[in-house]
């Protein structure tokens, strides 16, 4: 038998302790690789390393103490950059008729101030999916900005003082997707990395240089030398252009950071799994597709030869393996190396096998946990956990929470908060041993995912959720988690990382969304750093920015790459200041509003409550068109005017308003509820906007007008519908594409060719209601569409789950939940919430 005798859980936590006293035989059998003492935790002092606001140690010997900054604006108040002319552009002062009260725009932002009476005119989406707003730039530094896919800001046009901010009743904040991957990223090997001596901010495009040997720092306008060695300029192998190095030509970068910025020697990769085998486990059959999917994978897990892999499966008690080299097979207990593969493959090909008569019904995931956390501590790294039921043992037991009575209630939801704080403990060691655990929920019960979820959060893991997962009798999911772990398991990672954000001075930013541990005040401490997450801060703004035209934000990203090297991601974005109310209406970017929103919304649904939560949703909306409305005379005041800018506000609204996460009404289980909760709060800024407003298209009738030519194939380019019942024919079939699922909804009359070319069956009867699948078919019709579809896939790291959907289909009520602008027994149509909006504004 491979698995060793089961012993109680007492004994096998024993057996642990003793076994982390020899830590060696743990992590590899191998005494010379182990650097760390398991007795001595990792230091804990991230905020000198990244380097804090004034103190540092990595800061270069400092000519003046870095306390001592110079007075704000005062030297040189509104000096440019020295290489660029005219940062904001002078245009034309644009006057709108029925603007009268709203001057000083310029032509470009003509069209986005508009307004729009929102009452008539019904068609207020853009045939495609809109871009995100360009700052009001010159073009030298629009060329040089950073991607609005990593880093975005709700307003464009930067209020110059916050009583501005307050006219406007706009949110202020940042979304980020910090790491995501990139084709083009260059990476900087110098001597020296060139910060800012007082704030620490990195050089950047946005600097200016005063002469060859002084730059000032666009943060804090510091004035700093230049060091010698940046007189060399790498790329064009020439001498006396400081500015024209790569740090100050890229607004993304990355550095290879010197010793200065290690507490330790950088750590290995080391992966542990933590499996549930419990009855309920077996017979979800999701064993098989891990085991299966993670061989198929092995060789392409992120690291080097230093890497670590490891296996502790649970039941009601825990149980570790030996994979140490040299055995003829695995035995019970511990980590190993990667290079003695064949022992991980030999486990992994007879882990299904060894539970399949297994009775026990328990689960003591808290007690692994603990062990895991235990294993793990020398080094740091990543747990991933497989999980199908409410623990029920030991440690972090868990009991039902959820009333199914009240999965539908118009009024409040319950426990939408955890049940016990063991799990956030749990993660708040983790974090600080550089831990960061991730969560795979498979199951078809409620398993409290609210207080479960802890354990991802606050170590800066990701949590996975697969409702009703069953490897046969649920195909899509099935395929759905393969994607998934296919995705997950080849991902970049970055270990023992934190992420600091800067701001021009006289910006604040207060609050923190997404899965990390707050250190400091602005250090958020990320133990694992994935390319799939996205984060949010809010900010304020505390002194006036007239003395500048210019506003900066800057993320730094220190983390320790798979291969062992210590790396510095750095973006930097640059914004104008405005001192007129239009300007900022003009400026706002109505997706990144909505999703900051939406992720004070999740704070607020916890710590409040959700009918809180939802109403401050539409007074968001109702006192900015309060205001847009006080600031322009001459508006009608029949109509709901907004801004053109401003004009999908009520919609996205009404779409969150809908969403798992915030509806009320409509049957929502808890679990999933509080999975789309996780999924706004974690998600980058594209994903949650097409989970919270999908894109439908007609597809069945796809031309090659307008179609994009790309490497030898045509991609049609069909225009966005509303999401509306009224859209679709019977006639018709329509993809809505949702992020993390699709749907194919094909009518009843659907012409024939298009089933036959496109889904390989003769008519409608004969589509089988359970499809998961396009087959690939030799026909025009059938290229086409999967082109089209590949297209809409392109950029995207997880694959949807795809369901083919009849009329009589199970996933027909889903499908057309996702219509959020038509009503629902407990919720406003977008007209009736439009007249709701419109009788807020007159009381
Ligand atoms: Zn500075």
């Amino acid at each position: 038998e491979q698995c060793a005798s089961i012993v109680s859980l007492q004994e096998i936590m024993h057996y642990l302790s003793a076994l982390i006293y020899r830590q060696n035989v743990l992590i590899g059998g191998d005494s010379s690789s182990t650097t760390t003492d398991s007795a001595s935790p990792v230091p804990n002092s991230y905020e000198s390393l990244e380097g804090g606001g004034y103190s540092d140690l990595a800061a270069p010997p400092a000519g003046v103490p870095a306390k001592q900054a110079p007075p704000f604006g005062y030297n040189y108040p509104t000096m440019h950059p020295a290489y660029q002319q005219n940062p904001v552009c002078k245009m034309a002062v644009f006057l709108s008729s029925a603007l009268g009260g709203l001057g000083g725009v310029s032509e470009l932002e003509a069209e986005t101030l508009r307004p729009v009476n929102l009452l008539q005119e019904r068609n207020i989406l853009p045939p495609k999916r809109a871009p995100p707003p360009e700052p009001n730039l010159s073009n030298d530094l629009r060329k040089v900005n950073c991607s609005p896919d990593t880093f975005r800001c709700t307003l464009t046009n930067i209020p110059q003082t916050q009583a501005l901010l307050n006219k406007a009743r706009l949110p202020l904040g940042l979304l980020l997707h910090p790491f995501r991957d990139l084709t083009q990223l260059p990476v900087i090997t110098s001597n020296t990395i060139v910060r800012c001596r007082s704030c620490r901010t990195y050089i950047n495009p946005f600097v200016s240089f005063l002469d060859q040997r002084r730059w000032k720092c666009n943060l804090c306008y510091r004035v700093n030398d230049v060091p010698d060695e940046f007189m060399y300029n790498p790329v064009t192998r020439s001498y006396g252009e400081p500015h024209k190095r790569p740090e100050v030509q890229n607004s993304t970068v990355e550095f290879i950071a010197s010793s200065d910025y290690m507490l330790r020697p950088p750590q290995p990769a080391v992966y542990l799994f933590l499996l549930d085998v419990s009855h309920n486990a077996v017979e979800s059959g999701y064993l098989n597709v891990f085991c299966q999917s993670l061989l198929d994978n092995l060789e392409k897990l992120p690291g080097d030869t230093r890497t670590h892999i490891g296996f502790v499966t649970f039941d009601s008690t825990v149980h570790f393996y030996n994979l140490q080299e040299g055995l003829s097979q695995p035995q019970m207990l511990v980590v190993s190396d990667i290079d003695g593969n064949h022992l991980v493959k030999d486990l992994l090909n007879a882990l299904p096998g060894m539970f399949t008569h297994t009775r026990e019904t328990q689960s003591a995931l808290g007690p692994a946990l603990q062990a895991a956390y235990k294993l793990m501590s020398p080094t740091g790294g990543r747990v991933t956990v497989f999980q199908t039921q409410l623990p029920t043992l030991g440690a972090g037991l868990l009991q039902s929470r959820e009333d199914p009575n009240l999965r539908s209630s118009t009024k409040n939801v319950l426990h939408l908060g955890p049940a016990t704080d063991f799990y956030k403990k749990l993660a708040l060691d983790c974090s600080g041993q550089q831990i960061g655990v991730d969560l795979f929920l498979l199951s078809s019960q409620y398993s409290d995912l609210a207080s479960l979820a802890c354990v991802s959060k606050y170590s800066a893991g990701s949590v996975f959720y697969y409702p009703s997962f069953h490897h046969i009798h649920n195909t899509a999911q099935k395929q759905k988690f393969q994607k998934d772990l296919q995705r997950y398991l080849t991902r970049k990672i970055g270990f023992e990382a934190v992420m600091r954000i800067r701001c021009t001075k006289g910006l604040s930013i207060h609050t923190f969304h997404g899965n990390f541990f707050v250190r400091s005040t602005d250090l958020l401490s990320l133990a694992n750093v994935n390319p799939d997450s996205g984060f949010a801060v809010q900010m304020s703004i505390e002194e006036s920015l007239a003395d500048t035209s210019l506003a900066c934000f800057q993320a730094a990203l220190l983390y320790t790459s798979s291969k062992g090297k210590r790396r510095i991601r750095v973006h930097t974005l640059c914004l104008p200041v405005v001192s007129q109310l239009s300007e900022v209406f003009a400026g706002a970017d109505i997706q990144a509003i909505s999703c900051l929103l939406a992720n004070m919304a999740i704070d607020r649904s916890i710590s409040s409550s959700l009918s809180d939560a939802r109403d401050a949703l539409v007074n968001a909306v109702v006192d900015c068109l309060t205001a847009y409305r006080a600031n322009g005379s001459n508006i009608q005041p029949s109509g709901l005017i907004a801004p053109a800018a401003l004009r999908l506000f009520p919609l996205y609204v009404l779409a969150l308003l809908k969403q798992k996460a915030l509806r009320t009404g409509t049957s929502t289980r808890l679990d999933e509820r509080v999975f789309s909760m996780c999924e706004l709060k974690s998600q980058p800024l594209q994903q949650i906007m097409r989970m919270v407003h999908p894109d439908l298209y007609r597809i069945d009738n796809m031309t090659e007008q307008a179609a994009l030519h790309l490497n030898d194939s045509v991609i049609p380019q069909p225009p966005l519908l509303q999401l509306t019942a009224e859209k679709l024919t019977r006639e018709g079939a329509f993809l809505l594409d949702c992020g993390s699922v699709m749907y194919l909804w094909v009518g009843k009359c659907c012409n024939e060719t298009f089933i036959r070319d496109v889904l390989g069956f003769q008519n409608y009867a004969s589509l089988p209601s359970n499809m998961t699948e396009i087959p690939e078919l030799q026909t025009t019709y059938s290229e086409r569409t999967r082109a089209f579809i590949s297209w809409l896939l392109e950029s995207r790291t997880f694959l949807p789950a795809f369901h083919v959907v009849k009329d009589d289909a199970s996933t027909k009520t889903s499908f057309f939940q996702h219509l959020v602008e038509d009503r629902t027994e407990s919720a406003f149509s977008y007209y009736e919430f439009l007249l709701h909006i419109q009788q807020q504004m007159s009381k």
